[in-house]
């Protein structure tokens, strides 16, 4: 017997998930965007994984250690699990290329666009990338899966709407444009291919 392959979402979080406030170290700054509870559980309905993939390059600026880090984001997937939709994982690259410590100055493979916090869900998940979207509030994120061959979305949540200034530019074409995550969810709808 074939066991076909799985699809995932790949979210950002800051500016996608949650409203963007700069580099978030309380968790008294997070703030779910309307709508994105029942977007996840739309997505989780159409049976895509869901994982949030997210840079977060305070750690290498010294703004938070990497235990904040997870603290922060455990309260975030904590928030969504009240409305039942709870993603399913996460990823943060806490590299920059200018970061202050060693530790973390480098250029990575997985602070987006590069992949590999794609390439990691993959060794957890047998993935059909193609099937796979990307989406968030940066080009880095519409890329992310594009690159791929599978598919980008920029929401107009976050740095969107400056971001879609920059698109032509950069030579980056969104496969949709949304207003937040729930038009993101209802585009994958409607867009992507039909599975039981
Ligand atoms: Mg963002
Ligand atoms: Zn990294």
């Amino acid at each position: 017997m074939q066991v076909s392959k799985r699809r995932a979402v790949f979210l950002d979080r800051d500016g996608t998930l949650i409203e963007e406030r700069g580099f978030i170290t309380r968790e008294e700054d997070i703030a779910i965007i309307p709508g994105v509870p029942e977007a996840l559980k739309l997505l989780r309905e159409l049976g895509y994984v869901i994982a949030v993939v997210s840079n977060q390059s305070g750690v290498a600026r010294g703004l938070l250690t990497e235990q904040r880090v997870s603290e922060i984001n455990e309260e975030v997937f904590r928030r969504l699990e009240e409305h039942d939709a709870r993603p399913d994982m996460f990823f943060y690259c806490p590299h920059h290329p200018e970061a202050e410590t060693d530790t973390y100055r480098r250029v990575c493979d997985c602070r987006k666009p590069a992949p590999g916090m794609v390439r990691m869900a993959q060794i957890l998940v047998d993935l059909d990338i193609s099937d796979c979207v990307s989406v968030g509030d940066k080009l880095s994120d519409v890329v992310l899966c594009q690159a791929l061959g599978g598919k980008g979305i920029l929401v107009l949540t976050g740095y969107g709407r400056s971001e879609i200034s920059k698109a032509s530019e950069a030579g980056v074409q969104p496969d949709f444009v949304g207003e937040s995550l729930s038009e993101a969810a209802e585009w994958i709808e409607s867009h992507m291919s039909k599975r039981d």
